[in-house]
């Protein structure tokens, strides 16, 4: 039984896709993805020794060796030209790891056209890098799964360059528009948070380090806030 998070970032996977799926833990999405007939081939990547051994494991019980290649790497190391992957998933970690993963592993995109990336937290440094790459956001998904909120980018290569606002960069174009009641929540979360962390920089000497980071995120405070008030 396939998570609903991890149900939703296969929903984005093209129909026919290569796929990679890096750090792949155990290879529950690319085993899901195969078993169900929606990708041709797969990749696992895994870094970690213990990860890769479950990912090997699952594939096997699966028998699904044929269909799914399981590689101890880093990153996108793990995808070879050979392997003709079309499309990338990277989910359940951070937006920034995400990004260092995409960076250090540009050159392995080549002939890739979908990016199926699913951060915890931060999406907004996956966009920022998007808009630096050559990518677009194509599509956006939000929801929320045992009380955590997770967001879904899917990222394809950018025909001409879209330029993202400074809101739609940290709350997401699609997202913001949709409005759907698990992003105001998101958002109201967030901006609780924020000015208890404002709050209680106020409580503290105010050194121009604390200032600035305080400034920060009254700044973000309002971004959020026009985007919560503004009904329409
Ligand atoms: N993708 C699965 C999911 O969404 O449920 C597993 C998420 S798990 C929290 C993150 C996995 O990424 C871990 O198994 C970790 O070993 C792996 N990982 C972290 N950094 C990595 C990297 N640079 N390359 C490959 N795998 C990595």
């Amino acid at each position: 039984q396939l998570s609903l998070r991890l149900e939703r970032v296969a929903k984005h996977v093209p129909k026919g896709a290569i796929v990679a799926d890096i750090g792949s833990d155990h290879a529950y999405l690319p085993c899901f993805l195969v078993l169900n007939g929606m990708v041709k081939r797969a990749v696992a990547g895994e870094v970690v020794k213990g990860p890769f051994e479950s990912a090997k494991k699952q594939v096997q019980q699966e028998q699904l060796e044929n269909q799914i290649t399981v590689r101890l790497a880093s990153g996108l190391a793990a995808i070879h030209p050979e392997d003709g992957v079309t499309a990338v998933t990277i989910a359940g970690m951070g937006g920034p790891l995400i990004v260092s993963i995409l960076t250090e592993g540009i050159a392995r995109l080549e002939g890739v056209e979908r990016l199926i990336l699913q951060p915890n937290v931060h999406a907004k440094a996956i966009r920022d890098w998007a808009q630096q790459n050559g990518w677009n956001v194509h599509s956006e998904e939000i929801l929320k799964e045992n009380d955590k909120i997770y967001e879904i980018l899917v990222l394809e290569r950018a025909e001409a360059n879209s330029v993202l606002t400074e809101t739609e960069l940290l709350m997401g174009p699609y997202l913001m528009k949709e409005r759907s009641p698990v992003f105001i929540e998101k958002w109201r979360r967030e901006s609780a948070q924020w000015k208890k962390i404002v709050a209680s920089m106020e409580a503290t000497e105010q050194t121009v380090e604390i200032l600035s980071r305080k400034n920060d995120l009254v700044h973000k405070i309002q971004l959020v806030e026009e985007v919560l008030n503004n009904e329409n």
